[in-house]
């Protein structure tokens, strides 16, 4: 992601609302994939320092939770990004204190618009399920419920038919570190959730089609074989001893999709990284443009020098993942669908 700074000179952040030098309004514009700083008009109204008047998110009036920007033109309530989710995690609960929904579906948005920033950024452009009942998306953020008895309804953070499903608790870094715990995961994130649930709705609705996608069970194996029971041979024998060589995280040998899941949001997660990176003049390569190969290698330096980094905090590795050369090839693979759907997206 690259740098925002206000008008006065100081740096701002993607979260920010305010300078925190001058006081001066922040939001941001999805057009420009842009922090800018904004005057009030009147009590709804604001303007850019280019004359254009936007209104601040439903989400923000109301809970708080939301810097992004909604063009005044537009007839929607909500931001871009904010029309995408179709549950939140209920804001009614108030008598908890702090309030933990507010600060757990703050997490879920700043991650989901990371990644959304990034797939505008590589040029991804997907539609929310409102507008497009077809192919669109939409999150739910759910948490288990107790029904009073005994018993409770899971949440299963997944994918299914256009629906992103995250279980609120995955903002929780308690239950998080626990979960990641249990399954013996190298690394557990909310950002790593929305890039990996994001792989399979976009080969679900998108990818699929694309004439690269005939070469799927080349590099990942059949696409078809029997989900269920594999993830149930999976979680019963765990993944096979010498995963590290093929496989980018033990979950991904779990199936084909969960392979090419993993894959993806790893490509996601490197290509980010070393956008920041070269932004914040930590690296000198731009991952825009890059062949995938030079993508990897490029990353493979940084990621050493980022766990180094780490270590000397007393903190664990910032990537403890190994890129082996088969990882590399499927990676590559993960690489040519994205450019080949960028193509398809700009031939429309
Ligand atoms: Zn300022
Ligand atoms: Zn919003
Ligand atoms: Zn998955």
């Amino acid at each position: 992601m690259k740098r925002f700074f206000c008008q006065c000179g100081q740096e701002v952040f993607f979260e920010n609302k305010y300078c925190s030098n001058c006081t001066q309004s922040l939001g941001f514009d999805v057009k420009s994939l842009d922090l800018i700083t904004i005057e009030p008009i009147d009590s709804s109204l604001f303007v850019d320092p280019d004359g254009r008047h936007f209104r601040l998110c439903g989400n923000e009036i109301d809970f708080d939770v939301c810097n992004w920007l909604v063009p005044h033109e537009s007839a929607q309530r909500l931001c871009f990004a904010c029309q995408f989710n179709r549950t939140i995690p209920n804001q009614k609960v108030i008598d908890v204190n702090p309030p933990i929904n507010y600060f757990r579906w703050y997490r879920l948005e700043d991650a989901k618009k990371r990644v959304m920033h990034t797939l505008l950024s590589i040029g991804v452009n997907v539609n929310n399920g409102w507008s497009d009942k077809e192919s669109g998306l939409l999150f739910d953020f759910l948490e288990s419920e107790s029904n009073g008895g005994s018993e409770t309804t899971k949440v299963n953070t997944g994918y299914a038919g256009g629906i992103i499903t995250i279980n609120s608790l995955e903002a929780d870094d308690v239950a998080r570190t626990q979960a990641r715990t249990h399954l013996k995961e190298r690394q557990r994130t909310i950002l790593g959730h929305f890039r990996h649930e994001l792989a399979h709705y976009l080969w679900d609705k998108y990818f699929n089609e694309l004439p690269m996608s005939r070469y799927f069970s080349d590099f990942f194996g059949e696409e078809k074989c029997d989900y269920r029971e594999s993830l149930d041979i999976y979680y019963e024998n765990g993944p096979p001893k010498n995963w590290p060589e093929n496989y980018i995280s033990a979950y991904a040998s779990a199936h084909p999709s969960e392979d090419w899941a993993e894959t993806f949001n790893h490509y996601l997660l490197i290509f980010e990284c070393l956008d920041t990176a070269q932004h914040i003049g930590m690296s000198n390569t731009s991952p825009q443009g890059l062949r995938s190969e030079e993508l990897i290698d490029a990353w493979r330096e940084l990621a050493v020098k980022l766990n180094q980094v780490n270590r000397s905090i007393g903190l664990s590795d910032a990537y403890p993942f190994v890129i082996t050369g088969q990882i590399e090839v499927k990676l590559n693979y993960v690489a040519s669908i994205i450019s080949e759907f960028r193509d398809a997206q700009i031939k429309k």
